[in-house]
Parts: C-alpha cells; sequence; structure tokens
C-alpha cells in the first residue's frame, strides 16, 4: 500500500482515541449481485501465532458471511501473478478453526468455490 492509499488512515489516527477505525482488509464479493461473500483480515506472514480478529469477526457477523486471517507468504522476486508462496488460514466466523495451510492453487480453488456459492447463482 503506498502513501497515498494510507492517507485517510494517517489522518483519522488524529482525531483522538474516542474516534478510532480499522481499515477493512479484504471483502470478497460477488461481481453479480455485489453482496458480500467473505470478509478477510490480511497480513504477511511472519510466522505470527496469531493476529487480532475482533472487528472483522463483528463485520462478518454483521454481513452474515464467513470471515477468515489470512496470513500469506510473498517471493518479492517473482511477478505479481506469481508472487504468492503459499497461505495460512484461520476461519473466525461463523466458528473459529486453527491456522491450517494452504497451497496457492488450493487457495485459488477456494476462492472460486466461495464464489460460485453466491446465494444469487444457486438461485438459478
Ligand atoms: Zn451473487
Amino acid at each position: 500500500m503506498n502513501s497515498r492509499d494510507m492517507a485517510y488512515s494517517k489522518w483519522h489516527r488524529h482525531l483522538g482515541d474516542d474516534i478510532t477505525m480499522l481499515d477493512i482488509d479484504a471483502v470478497e464479493f460477488c461481481n453479480k449481485c455485489w453482496s458480500p461473500l467473505a470478509v478477510m483480515e490480511l497480513a504477511n506472514d511472519v510466522d505470527q501465532k496469531s493476529k487480532p480478529f475482533t472487528l472483522t469477526l463483528k463485520v462478518a457477523h454483521g454481513c452474515n458471511v464467513p470471515g477468515f486471517v489470512v496470513l500469506y507468504t510473498v517471493d518479492e522476486e517473482k511477478p505479481v501473478e506469481d508472487c504468492m508462496v503459499g497461505f495460512r488460514i484461520m476461519k473466525i466466523y461463523p466458528e473459529i478453526s486453527g491456522y491450517n495451510h494452504v497451497t496457492v492453487d488450493q487457495y485459488k480453488k477456494w476462492l472460486k468455490v466461495l464464489h460460485d456459492n453466491c446465494p444469487c447463482l444457486r438461485s438459478k
């Protein structure tokens, strides 16, 4: 994320501790009906044991969609389309799981299934 993308977040921090805001990292959504399909907290995987996800869980609950923490490993040497090396995924809503290691291919297939199962497609 470049500094321009962070301008609002940085500005908002100066409003004081009573006015809190957090960027939502990712909302997978259906490109046909624009419904949210999943809410994700994303972070570079630095072998962290946990990552805070309370707000992402509450957003997922409010949207009635699954919520996840997705930790990703990047190979900076590779072109952007091939830069992801692997993922660790934790489901946080509707139930909380442990972290599961998944390959890039598994992750892509999982995203495809998520999108292919939007209720707007199943009703046809
Ligand atoms: Zn849809």
